[in-house]
């Protein structure tokens, strides 16, 4: 369905736009016919059968939450087995009480970020219309996913574009090792996700960036596992680092869903993070007033917007390139979500995400840039008063620290050159949790004398 116009169309359907009126579409149930469990603590009856490959699955064990396919067309690899972790060394930084900051760790996916949970809600949409190809534009998690994907299921053949130079090697490692098929094109996210969009169009191939509603279905996954973890008490407050918008959208038609059917009884607040030199949402909302309105978006006040990035010839510039993106796909859908979770935006640096990123690491788990601007993210709002101490806040956390090695092995590194060439052009100076490598002659006696200086 069009949330703008009301228009209509089939779940068989392929479409990632409405005909009537160009907007995204939502994927809409109708609860009466479908009858939803009455409360969610009926998920729990599933933890009993993790043998069956669709109750593993922490999408599919919430199959009734997103009833659009049947049990028969549900695809999974074994997404979402990911983990809610109390961090209190993190909650110490960001200014929260011991006990009151979770992390929310989408990295565990198999292929190591949050995409997964969409990509099998996607392949399971694809599967029931019968595409034999799927293609995606990526910074380099969903072109990783999806070639896991097609590589594991054997039901599509994967198709990627990505813009040159800027994607991550642990990402393109996955894709090109999967077998994908793998496209550069010169320019970057935004100039691939417009190619790719023309692409899939014009050649019927199924596309799976988050312009495909069935993606944000799965994606709304991971605030049930957020409420499972928490005894199915809602948290305060979301934060989620702000890219194509995809999650936010995704969490805000989630707790919409879960408030209407009576499941939970208060609706988080939610935070969406800008990386500042990736910062659209933040302007829009923050800035110019930009409001869901009813479904009556200003879209002039967008075009405007876009036109002078145009102008300028901005282009998004952060070290997070999981959040590199000046035109977000389901930027109307966030603002949505904003709505309905009484949501705020903030944006913060470079530095800021990467000294966030070392703190969520040295608890042991750890996450790439783009993840970590949730943890900084929360740490401002906290700051500014926004969060109080005692709330309890989810960040979440949405790729594995092992994507892009490259930041963190520069921001620990002792060799200031090397410092300066990856974080010092984008306006890192410090590295205030730097844990640095401790440089020994190969000789006994000198190793111990350093062991000893160091401990
Ligand atoms: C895709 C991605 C994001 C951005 O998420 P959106 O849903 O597009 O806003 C953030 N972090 C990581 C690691 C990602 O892969
Ligand atoms: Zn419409």
């Amino acid at each position: 369905m069009s949330p703008a116009c009301g228009a209509t169309y089939d779940v068989g359907e392929v479409r990632v736009a409405c005909e009537r009126c160009g907007g995204l579409l939502d994927v809409e149930y109708d609860w009466n016919r479908l009858q939803p469990p009455d409360n969610l603590r009926y998920f729990e009856q599933w933890w009993g059968q993790r043998r069956i490959p669709m109750r593993h699955s922490g999408v599919w064990r919430f199959h009734e939450l997103l009833p659009y396919a049947g049990p028969e067309s549900l695809v999974t690899v074994g997404e979402g087995q990911t983990l809610l972790q109390q961090s209190d060394g993190a909650a110490a930084y960001v200014g929260l009480k011991p006990g009151r900051l979770h992390l929310q760790y989408e990295g565990m996916n198999p292929s190591g970020s949050f995409k997964d949970n969409g990509m099998s809600a996607a392949f399971t949409h694809a599967r029931l219309s019968g595409a034999s190809r799927a293609a995606c534009a990526s910074t380099g998690n969903t072109s990783a996913s999806l070639a896991m994907y097609s590589a594991v299921t054997r039901l599509m053949k994967a198709v990627i574009f990505i813009g040159s130079g800027k994607i991550s090697y642990g990402k393109l490692s996955q894709a090109l090792e999967y077998g994908a098929l793998t496209v550069q094109i010169e320019g970057d996210f935004d100039d691939a996700m417009a190619r790719v969009q023309e692409v899939s169009r014009d050649l019927g191939i199924y596309l799976v960036n988050s312009v495909n509603p069935f993606r944000l279905e799965g994606q709304k996954t991971i605030m049930f596992r957020v409420l499972e973890s928490l005894n199915w008490e809602p948290p305060d407050w979301i934060v989620v680092p702000g890219g194509n918008l995809g999650n936010s959208s995704a969490f805000g038609k989630a707790f919409a869903e879960l408030f209407k059917l009576g499941l939970i009884s208060r609706v988080p607040r939610l935070a969406v993070i800008n990386a500042c030199g990736a910062d659209t949402l933040y302007e829009l909302y923050s800035r110019r007033g930009l409001r869901w309105n009813s479904g009556q978006i200003d879209k002039q006040l967008i075009a405007d917007y876009y036109r002078e990035l145009d102008e300028r010839q901005k282009k998004a510039s952060t070290i997070a390139s999981a959040i590199e993106i000046n035109r977000p796909v389901n930027l109307q859908k966030c603002v949505r979500a904003l709505e309905i979770c009484d949501g705020v935006v903030r944006k913060v640096s470079d530095q800021d995400i990467l000294d966030a990123k070392a703190q969520v690491g040295a608890g042991g788990f750890g996450c790439e840039p783009a993840s970590a601007a949730s943890v900084a993210g929360a740490r401002l709002l906290v700051r500014e008063g926004v969060i109080d101490p005692d709330e309890r806040v989810v960040c979440v956390l949405t790729g594995h620290q092992l994507k892009d090695p490259t930041a963190t092995v520069a921001y620990h590194t002792t060799d200031q050159e090397h410092f300066q060439k990856i974080l010092g052009s984008r306006g890192i100076q410090h590295a205030a949790f730097a844990n640095h490598a401790v440089a020994v002659p190969n000789d006994l006696r000198q190793i111990i004398q350093a062991l000893e200086q160091h401990s």
